[in-house]
């Protein structure tokens, strides 16, 4: 018998009372490893009530108290990294150092909210005139709902929801229901830091867990991070009831090869970039872009025995490259999206379908799959696949690929490979992009750096992480003040001004 995950509400483990339930599998086996409950309305409306009583406490907490629970988080999280690694790695199926890679990134942003009592200081000008001292301060906004992919259910949790308390608010998180048991660990380790009840919960579910946060009239701000069309309704459905959001979403990211690239360079970081993770990460190339035929024969000759010898792998194998995909939903879409790549004419140089591990006959196997000679009205091309298919899409020169670049709806990364600086110079200008790598293949900035793509792939002003994470998750409010000082104006109909 499964066991069940239930919601994490007021510092205990609630079943909810919706009566549904959805399956959790370990994609390496293709095993159910567990019954999940799905928040109804009413769940999201216990978790919301829950955070708004705690919320005033919290956020008169002086910001250095508060960075001090953080900093406890931290060090919880650093202790029960190899647990977490492998919660992750059973439900998401990325290899376990792959996993800790993921939740490495989130510790650094764990770090950095340590800092908050910085981040949060506000502006103050003296004397603006007739003796009144104006500053300004940032304060919490209240209960933010957090929405999360499954891609990295750690680290993006971290992201927002680690800024989020350290500026004081209470966080709901929705991870995906997926794999929702890291979330739900992140949370029993915040009740063991000193975390107040109700200041992180986890309400679990779909798409009735979604839009009961995001129309919960005391929610008023959203993070989310997942597909673009699902970011697109949150966004519009937010803002539309005057809500703060931001919307990281959907990815094409192409690497440019350049005819002077250092080749085998470039081809070890493509392999990481493309393959890594299986392909499901925000920021793998899914394109890659060689300028000139000899660049791109110079390419593909290293590229095909390399994704041919991909070692695939359960998570828990130190061998393997990759491991599964996340359900048989996706092993069968990304297979589909072969037979697309295949039927519209594209060279298919490395097959990956039909994939099966021994002992493993089960799991949500796809095999390295490569295309050459994709052009830009293909759906390999358009869409993105998420999982380890990579196409060559060749161009003629330089202009030609930032044009196949500006012109895909998708923004979030993009890298060139190149020994020329005035031609990075060049790239990084003219290429309208959020996140832009020199001869570096995943451009993830730190987390003292703000993350977050344009166009298509990203709906919303702010960024995540860094500075912009603080002016998001914050409200400021602008004083002017006068001490009794024997100053007399007088009676004044007319604007105040100081001259
Ligand atoms: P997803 O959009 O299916 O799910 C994201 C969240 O939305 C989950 O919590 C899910 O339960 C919820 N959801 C799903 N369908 C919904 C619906 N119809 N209505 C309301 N809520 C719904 O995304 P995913 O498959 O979990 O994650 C992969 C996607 O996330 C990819 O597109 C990837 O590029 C993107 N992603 C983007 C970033 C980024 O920073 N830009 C980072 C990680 C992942």
């Amino acid at each position: 018998m499964a066991k069940t995950i239930k919601h994490f509400i007021n510092g205990g483990h609630v079943e909810g009372r919706s009566g549904r339930f959805g399956d959790v599998y370990n994609p390496a086996t293709g095993e159910v490893s567990a019954s999940l409950a799905y928040a109804s309305a009413e769940d999201v409306d216990t978790a919301v009530k829950s955070s708004l009583a705690a919320f005033p406490d919290w956020a008169a907490t002086p910001a250095p108290r508060r960075a001090g629970v953080v900093f406890k988080f931290r060090e919880l999280v650093i202790q029960n990294i190899d647990t977490l690694a492998e919660i992750v790695g059973r439900e998401h199926g990325k290899t376990i150092e792959d996993a800790k890679g993921s939740i490495q990134r989130g510790i650094d942003v764990t770090e950095f909210a340590c800092g908050v009592p910085h981040l949060l200081k506000g502006e103050l000008s003296p004397n603006v005139g007739g003796g009144i001292d104006t500053f300004s301060m940032r304060e919490p906004i209240g209960v933010v709902g957090g929405i999360t992919p499954f891609n990295f259910p750690v680290m993006i949790p971290c992201w927002m929801g680690v800024m989020a308390v350290a500026c004081g608010n209470a966080f709901i998180n929705k991870p995906s229901e997926r794999d929702p048991s890291a979330p739900m660990f992140l949370a029993e380790l915040w009740r063991e830091a000193g975390l107040p009840n109700g200041i992180w919960n986890v309400v679990n579910g779909d798409k009735d867990a979604v839009n009961a946060l995001v129309t919960h009239p005391d929610v008023p701000a959203i993070s989310f991070v997942g597909s673009t069309l699902v970011g697109e309704h949150v966004y519009q459905t937010g803002t539309a009831l005057n809500k703060r959001v931001q919307a990281f979403c959907g990815a094409k990211n192409h690497m440019v090869v350049m005819p002077d690239a250092d080749m085998d360079q470039a081809v070890d970081a493509l392999m990481g970039a493309a393959y890594g993770s299986a392909g499901e990460r925000c920021m793998a190339i899914s394109v890659v872009v060689p300028v000139g035929e000899g660049t791109a024969e110079a390419l593909n000759e290293r590229l095909v025995p390399k994704v041919a010898g991909l070692r695939m792998g359960p998570y828990n194998d130190p061998e393997a490259d990759m491991g599964p995909l996340i359900t048989a939903q996706a092993k069968a879409r990304v297979e589909d999206y072969i037979n697309q790549g295949v039927a519209s004419g594209a060279d298919l140089l490395v097959d990956g379908r039909g994939a099966s591990l021994q002992g493993y006959e089960n799991g949500f196997y796809v095999g390295g799959t490569l295309f050459d000679k994709v052009t830009t009205d293909m759906s390999i091309y358009k869409d993105e696949i998420f999982g380890p298919v990579l196409s060559v899409a060749r161009a003629n020169d330089f202009d030609a690929a930032v044009a196949m670049i500006n012109g895909n709806e998708y923004a979030n990364g993009v890298a060139i490979f190149t020994r020329d600086g005035d031609a990075a110079r060049t790239f990084t200008d003219k290429v309208d992009v959020g996140m832009i790598g020199v001869n570096v293949p995943i451009p993830v900035p730190m987390a003292f750096h703000n993350f977050g793509g344009s166009k298509r792939s990203k709906f919303g002003d702010t960024q995540m992480h860094g500075p912009e994470s603080i002016r998001f998750f914050t409200k400021m409010k602008t004083v002017s003040s006068r001490w009794p000082s024997g100053i007399r104006e007088g009676v004044q109909y007319t604007m105040p001004t100081n001259r």
